[in-house]
């Protein structure tokens, strides 16, 4: 797709305040593949104001209709899917296969799941002598990362549009291109001039003026704990709503009934999907002592085979950040089983797929999120010290368990400080709230919850 050299506010391409452009770099090739302006608080502003202006029609729009205009974007998304999927491999990097099954297919499913919601929730419930009404929150303003760039922009779009609220996106500067396509639907499945708009941008300077924005009810946030962080306490001080989906470091736990090489094998491959580059990864295998020295054998086997296969990360930053973290694992003791920092190819970000054995539960590597091809191996005694290495991170946003018995699985999931817990390989599933506990963030994502945090609450009393 050819990269438009303005903002999409109001309806329309427009022209933006600067002139500062951001380059689009293809990390499989290190080649500039477009450039989009770089907005200011100047763009946020007009933003800011066409989703003001047109929150009352839309808020007022029966929600029959709502979900309409949310199926036929739907339908702009399947009828598009081959695009967005060549636009996500050249702006982010991951294998064609991937960006069609993953990065096209899951937004697709995602818009469906809210035209359907828009469509069967009654905004209306009756609590003795009261009924309440569910309205939108107003503007929401949202600001998302670039590893699932356009599920991330959907997971919020979709929800809070089914809900009435007008939304001022601001997304990721390392992938704008998807994000000027999904503009691009919205205007074709016809939605109100307003109700979307898209402000391309560097986040210290877009991302934070939308994050100020007096004109913002409610700000969804994706992305690093850090940059989270700053922005709760902005809204806080604003008394405005804040939903924030941050980092992660979840453990997969193989307890000693499961089916060991299955545990390993699909595990492996769960950190290794996008490069590593996904928030809910479980990043961190926890296996009894009994079964270690096997476990590690077979992950470092399954890793050998991704080397051909793996896509970059997504840009020189995020590759030097990831090797830094390989070069602490081997300078705190980790084991180095496969891959290392020597870069697989000469041209792109890659990053080898990386295991580390011998890894104890206060080293670096078991503690923050790389966000790359990289697994840590831990070693347990017994069921109570697995809970402990498990919960003991400041993150909770995902984790698995593998277990000879459903039901024993379950048991542990339960005692597990976190958000989604995926019992011997259960699938994703976009109906699912997606969100954490402790430090992985406020709020939840996706399903009737995602409807949710962009409603609130009118009771009138009879
Ligand atoms: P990031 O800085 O948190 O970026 C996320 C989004 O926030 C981007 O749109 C970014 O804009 C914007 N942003 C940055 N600073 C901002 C500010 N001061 N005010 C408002 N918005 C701001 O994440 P990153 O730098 O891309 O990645 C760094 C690390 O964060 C990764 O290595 C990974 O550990 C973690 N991460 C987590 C997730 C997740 O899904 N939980 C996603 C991405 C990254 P720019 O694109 O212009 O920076
Ligand atoms: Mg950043």
């Amino acid at each position: 797709m050819k990269a438009h050299d303005g903002m999409y506010i109001d309806g329309a391409w427009r022209p933006a305040a600067g002139r500062d452009v951001i380059e689009v770099v293809n990390p499989a090739d290190e080649q500039v593949i477009g450039r989009v302006p770089a907005g200011t608080a100047a763009d946020v502003d007009t933003a800011v104001r066409a989703a003001r202006t047109a929150l009352p029609g839309w808020a007022a729009t029966p929600p029959a209709d709502r979900a309409a205009r949310l199926a036929a974007l739907r339908d702009v998304l399947v009828a598009r899917k081959d695009e967005i999927a060549e636009t996500v491999t050249a702006e982010l990097g991951s294998p064609l296969k991937f960006s069609e099954g993953v990065h096209a297919g899951v937004p697709i499913a995602v818009s469906g799941s809210y035209a359907e919601l828009a469509a069967t929730c009654s905004f209306e419930e009756k609590a003795g002598n009261s009924t309440v009404y569910l309205e939108p929150i107003g503007v929401v303003g949202a600001i998302t990362p670039w590893n699932y760039p356009l599920h991330q922009i959907v997971a919020k779009v979709a929800p809070a549009l089914a809900a009435g609220c007008t939304v001022v996106l601001k997304p990721a500067e390392d992938t704008p291109l998807v994000a000027q396509l999904f503009a691009e639907a919205v205007h074709e499945a016809g939605l109100p001039a307003g109700v979307f708009n898209l402000v391309t941008g560097r986040g210290p300077v877009a991302g934070q003026a939308l994050a100020e924005h007096p004109g913002v009810d409610l700000v969804s946030f994706t992305g690093s704990t850090a940059v989270g962080r700053q922005i709760g306490a902005v809204a806080g001080a604003a008394v405005k709503k804040v939903a924030l989906e941050l980092g992660g470091k979840s453990a997969n736990v193989i307890l000693p009934s499961a089916d060991l090489a299955k545990a390993v094998n699909v595990g492996v491959a769960n950190v290794m999907s996008n490069s590593g580059q996904t928030c809910s990864a479980w990043t961190r295998m926890l296996v009894h002592r009994d079964q270690y020295d096997e476990a590690v054998e077979l992950a470092a086997a399954a890793a050998a085979k991704y080397g051909e296969r793996i896509g970059p990360v997504v840009s020189a930053k995020q590759q030097a950040r990831v090797l830094g973290y390989i070069e602490k694992g081997v300078a705190e003791g980790a084991r180095l089983v496969a891959g290392g920092t020597e870069p697989p190819r000469e041209r792109g970000y890659f990053v080898s797929p990386t295991v580390f054995a011998d890894v104890t539960p206060e080293m670096t590597i078991a503690q923050e999120e790389i966000f790359g091809p990289v697994l840590s191996i831990l070693k347990y005694e017994d069921e109570e010290d697995a809970l402990r290495i498990a919960n003991g991170t400041v993150y909770g946003l995902a984790g698995a368990v593998w277990a000879g018995d459903e039901a024993e699985a379950v048991a542990f999931a339960r005692r597990m400080d976190t958000g989604q817990v995926d019992i011997n390989g259960g699938r994703f599933n976009p109906l699912a709230p997606f969100g954490g506990y402790k430090q992985s963030g406020v709020g939840r994502e996706l399903g009737s919850h995602g409807l949710t945090e962009y409603l609130q609450t009118k009771s009138l009393q009879f």
